[in-house]
């Protein structure tokens, strides 16, 4: 598809609106994000004239982390993934789980602790190799596609802080939703685009709010959710919300501010505000 000036125009990733008028800029910097006006997701592309930026991930990372001591990549990130894990064992709490783009193992070395039959899938060759290793799971090295397991062979399959780099997430959904089982139980974990300091530059419309080192607008990522653009996507992709959370400061901090974390989070919860844990039924 292309618009009047003869330039790539793809549709929305999540609702498959097309019209470039649907579209209007939210972040005009070093790259380029549109919102969709239909669905609200955020991406580099959709857009006039935009094109993708991919980015290869075979070696993007190294294990310098061991250098340090520490055993996973981001120690701080357990206390998140624990919680996680508990959430999980709410709805399901045996069989056969797959962590899709796993990194170092982190999340799967937790769900084998709670006695669940772990796989991944990782991309990065150093990665996928130390998560075989440190988590005791079946680890697959490669890009997610169909050909990787039968039908119907997961109870639980999860995509943590994955689908923001996915730039078709309806074709990732659709593989997820065949290789989990009747009823199984899908994981998503991503950046949201109510996160505090999204939210700072929409009313102020100051880039540096967003930018890298602070973070927000992201290269390697190709969609920005927000609560109502993940649940259109994952409703037109056969799944049935359970549960939806927002914030979870409290399992991202310790001592003073977990308690802060604690009081603020159902707040920011009701207002939807922040990082997006969504839990989601195969619905046949
Ligand atoms: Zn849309």
């Amino acid at each position: 598809m292309t618009d009047k000036n003869n330039k790539l125009c793809q549709p929305c990733a999540v609702c498959g609106e097309s019209q470039p008028q649907m579209f209007r800029i939210w972040f005009d910097d070093y790259i380029k994000l549109y919102r969709c006006k239909v669905c609200g997701f955020v991406s580099q592309f959709p857009g006039p004239g935009n094109y993708t930026i991919v980015t290869e991930y075979n070696d993007m990372y190294s294990l310098d982390f061991l250098k340090t001591g520490q055993e996973f990549m981001y120690p701080k990130r357990r206390r998140v993934l624990q919680d996680i894990v508990d959430r999980i064992t709410k709805y399901q709490a045996t069989g056969k789980i797959l962590d899709i783009g796993c990194g170092d193992g982190h999340f799967l070395y937790l769900s084998s602790k709670k006695g669940f039959n772990c796989y991944g899938v990782e991309e990065s060759k150093k990665l996928s190799s130390y998560a075989s290793t440190k988590s005791g799971a079946k680890i697959i090295q490669g890009a997610y596609n169909k050909s990787m397991f039968p039908e119907n062979f997961f109870d639980i399959i999860s995509l943590i802080q994955v689908l923001e780099h996915i730039p078709t997430p309806i074709d990732a959904l659709e593989t997820v939703k065949y290789h989990l089982r009747p009823k199984g139980i899908m994981i998503i974990e991503v950046p949201s685009i109510n996160a505090p300091n999204f939210l700072a530059y929409r009313f102020t419309r100051m880039n540096k709010l967003v930018k890298p080192p602070r973070g927000g607008v992201i290269y390697s990522h190709f969609g920005y959710y927000s609560p109502e653009s993940l649940c259109i996507l994952t409703r037109k992709c056969g799944f049935k919300k359970e549960e939806l959370v927002t914030g979870r400061w409290q399992y991202k901090y310790s001592g003073f501010l977990k308690i802060i974390g604690q009081l603020l989070d159902p707040v920011f919860n009701s207002a939807k505000i922040g990082g997006i844990l969504y839990i989601g039924r195969n619905e046949v």
